[in-house]
């Protein structure tokens, strides 16, 4: 049995700490916030509920493996909810559609949508996406990163490479199955999911899509905060520790390997495993000593762009909706022009970062009671993609009135988009990527850690195993990268490579 600690109560350090306590490891959580969940955060008043962090589930089968390997089963603990539509789209140019649930359903609603031949295009992309998907699940996403061995198994059959198209972008490999620019818009969102562009973001994130259309959307009655509650009642249930308000300042190195923490208040927790939830880039950066021998992991977190962060907008409105989907998503004409003020243009579109003019808008309107104040209101998230808070290099989100002002202007947007609000609005709140950056400790407000920009980027993000014996990374920041199915999976590799008690 080993003293594990692990450092942040996002889901992907909870599911660690489930899965090695329900191993036998005596394990202790620490985390700087008031609360477990990290980004999975939530915010309530006057009857109204929101989650201010993720709205969608995907691939729930890896929460199933989670709550399977450490006790009851997930449909006991923690029902999910398949939802069709997926989602509601809107384009610029005022068509709509409903992406069905289902992927069977998908073609024909794109043909009735989109026009005849719509459906044959996105459905034969998802055809190469699903090879992409069964040749890189189990040697990419569900195995630790492994530099050039990594790279040697996922080149092991010259047909799965060509499959995956290691040189194209997911942007290039678009074009070469959809004509109908509005397909083309709904593949470069996808790139979104990872906080990257898809001018630069590789052919391979094109299973993204399959896996949402796959195996579905779902969500989390109540609220997918839920969520985190529950995985962090199972790592005690199965015999952790939960410390909250309690922020990490320093990994400890002793004899060349990891010896435990201090916190913020000068208490040593010693431990003979670290498990490091914290962004890599705090890690590596500010909690481990410099001396620690890590300088090639910090050279490749240099050579790596950050993902966006994101605004966030939770509205509380008189009334209801007829006919709204539980996510909608409106399209603007400019796609490209929203990637260049994420990330600075470039060439001819050269530009500073800058909160994106005409965003996407995403609206996330769960019908579920539990959101709301009474049977009248609802509670709507919505977000759009925002640079990180970068006062000096790029956008200072504490600027004064920027964030309230583009909050006004993303009301009218809305409105522009055929969603107008504002006579509605009980109250607004306003959460920029300084606020996520505060409240999360994630660097810049970075929602996904690293970015999948340029073909090299999976390879770059951090390992799970890290150069100093006996310390771990978990989480959206490390391999194999963002997003609720992905950390869950780095928590499952972790656990793999310390090994049961
Ligand atoms: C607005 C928004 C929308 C999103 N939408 C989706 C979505 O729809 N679907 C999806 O799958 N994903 C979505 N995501 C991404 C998803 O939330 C994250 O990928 C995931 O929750 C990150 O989990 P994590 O394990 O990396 O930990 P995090 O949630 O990043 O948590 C890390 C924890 O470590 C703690 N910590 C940091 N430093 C210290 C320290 N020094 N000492 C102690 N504790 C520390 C932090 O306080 C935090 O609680 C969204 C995120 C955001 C912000």
């Amino acid at each position: 049995m080993a003293r594990v600690v692990v450092v942040g109560a996002g889901l992907g350090g909870l599911a660690a700490a489930a899965r090695l306590a329900a191993t036998g490891h005596a394990v202790t959580v620490l985390e700087q916030a008031p609360q477990v969940g990290g980004k999975l955060g939530w915010y309530g008043r006057d009857g109204h509920g929101f989650d201010t962090g993720p709205s969608l589930v995907t691939l729930p089968q890896v929460l199933e493996d989670l709550f399977a390997a450490t006790g009851a089963p997930l449909s006991e603990v923690l029902p999910l909810q398949r939802l069709d539509p997926a989602v509601a789209y809107r384009f610029a140019d005022g068509t709509t559609t409903a992406m069905p649930g289902h992927l069977e359903d998908v073609p024909a609603r794109l043909d009735a949508d989109l026009g005849p031949g719509s459906g044959a295009q996105w459905a034969g992309l998802l055809t190469r996406a699903e090879a992409m998907w069964r040749a890189t699940e189990q040697p990419f996403l569900r195995t630790p990163l492994a530099g050039a061995a990594t790279l040697a198994r996922l080149a092991r059959d010259t047909a799965d490479v060509r499959t995956i198209a290691p040189g194209r972008t997911l942007r290039g490999l678009g074009a070469a199955y959809l004509t109908d620019p509005r397909l083309r818009m709904l593949l470069d969102r996808y790139a979104t999911y990872s906080g990257s562009d898809p001018r630069r973001a590789p052919a391979a994130l094109l299973t993204v899509p399959y896996a949402e259309q796959a195996f579905g959307s779902w969500y989390v009655p109540g609220g997918l905060r839920r969520l985190p509650e529950a995985v962090a009642a199972r790592a005690v249930e199965r015999g952790a520790v939960v410390r909250t308000d309690a922020a990490v300042t320093e990994v400890l190195v002793t004899a060349g390997r990891a010896a435990g923490v201090r916190l913020a208040d000068g208490e040593v927790v010693p431990a003979d495993v670290v498990v490091c939830n914290a962004d890599a880039a705090s890690l590596y950066g500010r909690l481990l000593p410099p001396q620690a021998p890590v300088r090639r992991a910090r050279t490749a977190l240099r050579r790596v762009t950050p993902s966006s962060s994101g605004f966030v907008l939770p509205l509380a409105l008189r009334g209801r909706t007829p006919g709204l989907a539980h996510h909608t998503v409106l399209f603007p004409t400019d796609y490209d022009a929203e990637f260049d003020a994420l990330f600075g243009g470039r060439g001819r579109r050269g530009s500073p970062k800058r909160p994106v003019a005409d965003p996407t808008v995403y609206v996330s309107a769960p019908d579920d009671p539990a959101t709301r104040p009474d049977e009248d209101s609802e509670s709507w998230f919505v977000l759009v993609n925002a640079p990180r808070h970068e006062p000096g290099a790029g956008v200072d989100w504490t600027a004064p009135g920027l964030a309230d002002r583009y909050a006004d202007q993303l009301l009218a947007t809305m409105a522009a988009r055929g969603l107008d609000v504002r006579d509605r609005l009980r109250w607004r709140v306003v959460r920029t990527p300084a606020d996520l950056e505060r409240e999360t400790a994630s660097p810049g407000g970075s929602i996904y850690g690293t970015s999948s920009n340029g073909a090299r980027a999976a390879f770059l993000r951090p390992a799970n195993a890290s150069p100093l014996p006996g310390l771990f990374l978990v989480g959206g920041s490390s391999h194999p990268g963002g997003g609720l199915p992905l950390v869950t999976l780095s928590a499952e590799i972790v656990a793999g490579l310390v090994g049961p008690a």
